[in-house]
């Protein structure tokens, strides 16, 4: 039977929804047990937050100074202890779990199982190759700790509800001193992040510029939803980097996209995969977006944007 221990990322005290997701998906192993670790400098928040997610068994809380900033270079050698009692050990597949999973895996000596979107068995699971044109079923050693990385984007959270209880315990790892925490730049927004809102809408290189783009924003803020970009508007130094949406950039499952003069390309396709509606804006009758789009609307941007937003008050 298996014993699962999820990895929660979290921020400032607040539970990042991969967590509820990563429950999700170990659910579907109809496991004996779900533990999630919080290891941070101050567990408590995130703990109770990680406590109500429903189907959570305990709650593991690993409090360190150490654990301040979440480098992957000192929660793993943690982890790795904890993981000692579980048969398998789940992170997000963001930055986040990314970074951590795969040194969890390489201190265990285990090759990590990357961006699980379905599980067929205890160690069998589908995961998508080719920037997800294709879906491959891979089967992980029986005899070792699954070490994985859950496609968040495949998964719904967990429900709330929960009341699991929440253990303080103390591992005992060597910690590495080469890594350190120097500083977090990060775009200061108030708007919904990225990677976990349910409406994005996205700039393509129809925009034109960095100037233009504050119509994509504030489009985005009548809607309330997060704001993404195609890499092209992100080369051509439109928007940062962390706004990318695609195969290089966040893969991302809205309930709504709304993707404005973008042409819909392939690698900017496999970011929206698992999207709900799909809404194009485009110029461009003849657009590959077009092809996958729920609602598509041929004109200029800059003429149907503003309709929009007036239309809706
Ligand atoms: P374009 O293809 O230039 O399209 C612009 C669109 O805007 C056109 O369809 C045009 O009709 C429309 N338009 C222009 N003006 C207007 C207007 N006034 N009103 C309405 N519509 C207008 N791309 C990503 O997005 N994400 C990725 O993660 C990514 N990863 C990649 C990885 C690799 C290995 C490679 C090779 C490429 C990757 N790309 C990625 C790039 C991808 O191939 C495309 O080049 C890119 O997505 C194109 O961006 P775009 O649609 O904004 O630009």
């Amino acid at each position: 039977m298996s014993k699962v221990l999820i990895v929660a990322e979290h921020l400032d005290g607040q539970l990042n929804a991969s967590t509820a997701k990563c429950v999700a998906a170990a659910q579907a192993l109809s496991p004996e047990a779900i533990d999630i670790a919080v290891l941070a400098a101050d567990p408590a928040a995130a703990a109770e937050q990680a406590a109500r997610i429903e189907g959570v068994t305990r709650v593991l809380t690993v409090a360190n100074a150490a654990n301040e900033h979440a480098i992957a270079q000192v929660l793993a050698p943690q982890v790795a202890k904890l993981a000692a009692d579980y048969s398998h050990v789940f992170g997000p597949s963001t930055t986040f779990g990314k970074d951590l999973m795969p040194c969890i895996a390489a201190l265990l000596g285990v090759a990590q199982v990357s961006d699980i979107m379905a599980v067929e068995g205890s160690h069998t699971f589908k995961r998508p190759i080719y920037a997800g044109n294709a879906i491959i079923t891979v089967e992980a050693p029986a005899d070792q700790p699954v070490i994985a990385t859950v496609r968040t984007a495949s998964w719904s959270e967990a429900a709330q509800g929960g009341d699991a209880t929440i253990e303080a315990v103390t591992v005992e790892a060597e910690l590495p001193g080469h890594t350190r925490y120097v500083g977090l730049a990060a775009g200061d927004s108030d708007r919904p992040d990225l990677q976990s809102a349910k409406r994005v809408v996205s700039g393509g290189r129809g925009v034109g510029s960095s100037e233009n783009f504050k119509i994509i924003f504030d489009f985005a803020d009548k809607i309330g939803a997060a704001v993404g970009a195609s890499r092209a508007a992100v080369d051509a130094g439109y928007v940062p980097n962390e706004m990318q949406v695609g195969q290089t950039g966040k893969i991302i499952a809205p309930e709504l996209y709304i993707a404005v003069g973008i042409s819909g390309a392939i690698q900017h396709l496999t970011g929206i995969k698992d999207a709900g509606t799909i809404v194009a804006i485009n110029k461009d009758a003849d657009s590959a977006i077009f092809e996958i789009a729920d609602i598509g609307l041929v004109g200029d941007l800059f003429k149907v944007l503003p309709e929009l937003e007036q239309a809706l008050g």
